[in-house]
């Protein structure tokens, strides 16, 4: 078993990592005081590859690895949480969905687009009674004419300010939950969609989170993959969001960890920096460790995506470990950084805000400790 990138894996990193630095990062207070989508920066991102990372060359994306990937998503979220969530949204649930289940002209249409930056992608799953209870979809899609109306109100949908398409999931068989909900490809310019509400957010503040009222009419082209298995499919993209999700968390983690550090050696008590202290070592050591444990399972839950292997565990999994690891390490920065972290405007106190939305998104804690049970009882 080798633990070493490629040579190609790790000059990308390091391009991702300089890009974090002089691009992203200077911009990441501004993004989260103001509150407004970074549409700039995902352009410029997407100059950088960095949108349809995994899409295709053929397709206009960069054709990289899912391992890649998650190092970059990672290095970006180091800089800003935000970015690299808004990121991993068009990468991973909308982008990698359109590669998988599209029609050719989908892909055709929509992938170029995307990858290039000129299209934001979105995903709307979330209702008000659909949240950890997913399939429990009101949305719904009657067929009407020749196409569908779809009617109904979508909840907490991150880029949908600035996106142009939205992925909508509508149940077409009501009552049978999981067994009858489509995924429709969803312009958003389409007549009938309403921006209702904007979420003011603790956290990955400027990922332009709306609520999307729907009444609107969409044609048979519109179905992604085959009617009533809109379901599966959201499945499919959130096993691959949930590992660019550990990797965010890691990022912020790394981050916290990283404003500790520098603290520790510079902040002097008693004539001694605190770092000398073994209460503040330990700390360090403990988050240093967790971070470190939970970025061997996101790469191993990258690299089993590469193999094209579907189980649900390895992402759930490290989902799980990256997002707890990087909350206790932004909660051990705040007590190490003390008043200079908990002050408004600091870089451990928005970190600290931004964490928490990785337990939260794609799936609960609690259901990716379901989806881990589920799988360890049916293998023991
Ligand atoms: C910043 C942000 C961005 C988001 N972006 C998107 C997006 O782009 N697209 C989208 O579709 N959604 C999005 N969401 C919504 C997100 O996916 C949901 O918030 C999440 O799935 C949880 O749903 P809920 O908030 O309704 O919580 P609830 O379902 O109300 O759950 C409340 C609590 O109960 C627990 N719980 C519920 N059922 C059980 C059970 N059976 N056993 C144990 N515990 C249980 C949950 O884990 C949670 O702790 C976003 C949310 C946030 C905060």
């Amino acid at each position: 078993m080798t633990f070493d990138l490629t040579s190609e894996q790790e000059a990308f990193k390091q391009s991702v990592e300089q890009f974090a630095r002089e691009v992203v990062a200077p911009r990441a207070a501004a993004i989260d005081e103001s509150g407004a989508f970074p549409l700039d920066v995902m352009r410029a991102a997407a100059g950088h590859g960095l949108l349809g990372v995994t899409i295709p060359t053929a397709f206009g994306g960069a054709g990289r690895d899912y391992v890649s990937y998650a190092l970059a998503i990672e290095a970006i979220a180091r800089a800003s949480a935000t970015v690299a969530v808004a990121l991993s949204v068009t990468n991973s649930l909308v982008a990698e969905l359109i590669a998988h289940a599209g029609h050719a002209s989908h892909k055709q249409h929509w992938l170029p687009r995307l990858a290039s930056g000129e299209a934001i992608g979105a995903f709307a799953l979330s209702e008000a009674e659909a949240g950890t209870d997913a399939a429990n979809q009101q949305t719904r899609a009657v067929r009407a004419g020749d196409g569908y109306r779809i009617t109904g109100r979508k909840v907490w949908v991150a880029n949908a300010d600035a996106a142009s398409v939205t992925i909508v999931m509508a149940a077409t068989r009501p009552g049978m939950r999981g067994q009858g909900v489509t995924a429709f490809l969803v312009p958003m310019d389409t007549p009938g969609i309403t921006r209702t509400a904007r979420a003011d957010s603790l956290g990955v503040r400027g990922l332009g989170c709306m609520d999307l009222e729907f009444d609107i009419r969409a044609g048979d082209d519109q179905v992604l993959g085959a009617v009533d298995q809109g379901f599966r499919l959201a499945m499919w993209a959130l096993r691959g969001g949930r590992v660019a999700i550990a990797a965010q968390a890691l990022g912020i983690g790394q981050a916290a960890l990283d404003a500790a550090i520098a603290h520790a050696k510079q902040r002097e008590t008693w004539g001694n920096p605190i770092a000398s202290y073994q209460a503040i070592q330990w700390m360090i050591a403990d988050s240093a460790t967790e971070l470190d444990a939970a970025r061997l399972l996101t790469l191993k839950a990258a690299a089993a995506k590469d193999r094209q292997e579907t189980s649900p565990l390895e992402s759930s999994m490290a989902k799980l470990a990256a997002s707890e690891a990087a909350h206790r390490a932004a909660d051990k920065a705040m007590q190490i950084l003390a008043s200079a972290g908990y002050r408004r405007g600091s870089v451990v106190e928005r970190l600290f805000r931004d964490v928490r939305a990785t337990e939260i998104y794609q799936g609960t804690s609690e259901v990716q400790r379901m989806i881990i049970a589920a799988n360890v009882l049916a293998n023991a």
